[in-house]
């Protein structure tokens, strides 16, 4: 059986400063750490032939297939706010684009995958450690269903990479709606290339935003567009408590997609204030920033946009504040609606905003953990009179109870059935996310005793999020303070 990606490549086809031609740097000894069999299957591929010989050659880098075109694309970016003019793909290469069985194109990229001309230093590889992270928990972003690139597979190369210790290396197949970044028009902006704005601007609304190609004034509509998604994207992360780590804008992507997952990690215990990337000292990504930064890394993307919307407006920087500015409402109304989701209100009463803060509040005073207390609350969405059971933690604590009593008392008012409203919190109140102490687990066992077992276990428990399994018990609990993860490093 042979390997065939139907590859399109769009991108490739743009004019040639936009990346560097090369092909994947093989490697000494590829072995199959995973097929993602479902990804496979939506993008027409064959899982069986991709974890045969000819496919672990293919994902491993040491053969390129028919009809790919590698390239590593060019782009900038401001990390932890400074400006870095040039960036790019130093250790990943994009093979080419499929169309998907749902008539989606989708980037194919290996990432680990060797040296490119972008690569500043480094060697261009990935460990195991992060591949399997990346792959647990965009996998895990997925079936959340919150717009994320996704993993197709994980090989080992055979070769050890060079950290702080000798690790053994890997290489990760991402699949994306595309890898073009705000640091991609910051690339060429930052160069005065007006052409390349423009050409990319152009390519990304054919691609991403085909609603905005017959606008009036297009370019506008897509920094609005862009925006738009910005804000449902962070609103979606911090419903489920996911911290992005590294939100430079070069990790921000223009289609929507939460996109390279370095030091990212879910929160367990509720604090706006949490940070667990052991390089973002300042706590500059911390969870509660998230928004504001996605608003300044727009801005960043806007300034890039200004030559382009000066020729519909006779004043750029007022439409582009215009279109910054949206910002703000969109994610309120996407968070504030999560929220009300997440509490069974269907209805909209005056007093919710503040029921909501003081819930908050409360699971912050008493460090609930942040997946628990909603999962707990669809149970409770029932019964609306009587005494419940309450977990210690909850019931220790009276402003929990008596926020609790005030809930109970809104439901009331609720039209819903209340085996109805159970259902719907059940929905979006997950009881399994990628929990940092079970990712470091999978971790340790993989690559210090070769055991993926739990590796296969966690992605099979996050693969179905919001439903109630009594055997995978353990993969719902908050570390144990031994457990506990506090830094998560790229
Ligand atoms: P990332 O952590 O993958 O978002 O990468 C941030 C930047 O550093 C990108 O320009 C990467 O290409 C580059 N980079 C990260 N790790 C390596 C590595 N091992 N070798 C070469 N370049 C790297
Ligand atoms: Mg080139
Ligand atoms: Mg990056």
């Amino acid at each position: 059986m042979s390997v065939r990606f139907s590859f399109d490549n769009s991108y490739a086809r743009l004019p040639e400063r936009l990346y560097a031609r090369l092909d994947p740097t093989p490697v000494a000894a590829p072995a199959l750490v995973r097929v993602n069999e479902d990804l496979a299957g939506q993008l027409g591929l064959d899982p069986e032939a991709l974890a045969g010989p000819e496919g672990v050659e293919i994902l491993a880098g040491n053969r390129v297939p028919e009809g790919a075109a590698p390239i590593a694309l060019a782009y900038a970016g401001h990390q932890f706010g400074q400006f870095v003019p040039q960036l790019g793909d130093g250790r990943a290469i994009l093979l080419g684009e499929v169309v998907g069985r749902d008539g989606a194109r989708r980037d194919i990229q290996l990432k680990g995958s060797g040296r490119t001309p972008f690569s500043r230093s480094g060697d261009g590889r990935a460990a195991l450690g992060p591949v399997l992270r990346e792959y647990i928990v965009s996998e895990a972003m997925a079936a959340l269903g919150i717009p994320t690139t996704r993993a197709l597979a994980a090989v080992t190369t055979g070769q050890t990479v060079l950290r702080e210790t000798a690790l053994p290396g890997a290489v990760l197949t991402r699949v994306a709606a595309s890898h073009i970044r705000v640091g991609t028009f910051q690339y060429f902006a930052a160069r005065g290339d007006e052409a390349a704005v423009r050409l990319l601007a152009d390519y990304v609304i054919a691609r991403h935003y085909p609603q905005v190609a017959g606008a009036s004034r297009p370019y506008p509509a897509l920094l609005e567009a862009v925006v738009a998604r910005q804000a449902e994207l962070v609103a979606r992360w911090l419903l489920v408590g996911f911290i992005h780590g590294v939100m430079n804008t070069d990790n921000m992507s223009i289609a929507g997609e939460t996109i390279d997952y370095g030091p990212c990690a879910f929160m367990d215990a509720y604090d706006p204030a949490t940070v667990f990337s052991a390089i973002d000292v300042m706590g500059r990504y911390a969870y509660g920033n998230q928004p504001r930064i996605a608003q300044w890394n727009l801005a960043r993307l806007a300034e890039t946009l200004l030559p382009l919307l000066a020729e519909d407006h006779d004043n750029a920087i007022a439409a582009a504040q215009e279109a910054l500015t949206s910002f703000v409402p969109r994610f309120q109304s996407a968070w504030s609606e999560g929220l009300r989701r997440k509490l069974g209100l269907a209805m909209q009463r005056e007093e919710d905003a503040a029921l909501v803060q003081d819930l908050l509040q409360v699971m912050t005073e008493n460090g609930a953990d942040f997946t628990l207390t909603f999962r707990i609350l669809c149970d409770l969405a029932t019964n609306l009179q009587d005494d419940v059971a309450l977990p210690g933690w909850f019931a220790d604590a009276p402003a929990f109870v008596a926020w609790l009593g005030r809930w109970r008392r809104r439901l009331g008012e609720e039209t819903v059935a209340p085996e109805a409203r159970r259902a719907a919190m059940r929905a979006v109140n997950p009881a399994f996310i990628p929990r940092n102490h079970l990712v470091e687990q999978v971790i340790t066992a993989a690559v210090e005793r070769q055991d993926l077992t739990p590796f296969a276990e966690l992605l099979e428990v996050l693969s179905r999020p919001y439903e109630d399994r009594p055997d995978r018990a353990r993969h719902a609990m908050p570390p144990t303070p031994e457990e506990r993860v506090h830094r998560t490093f790229c």
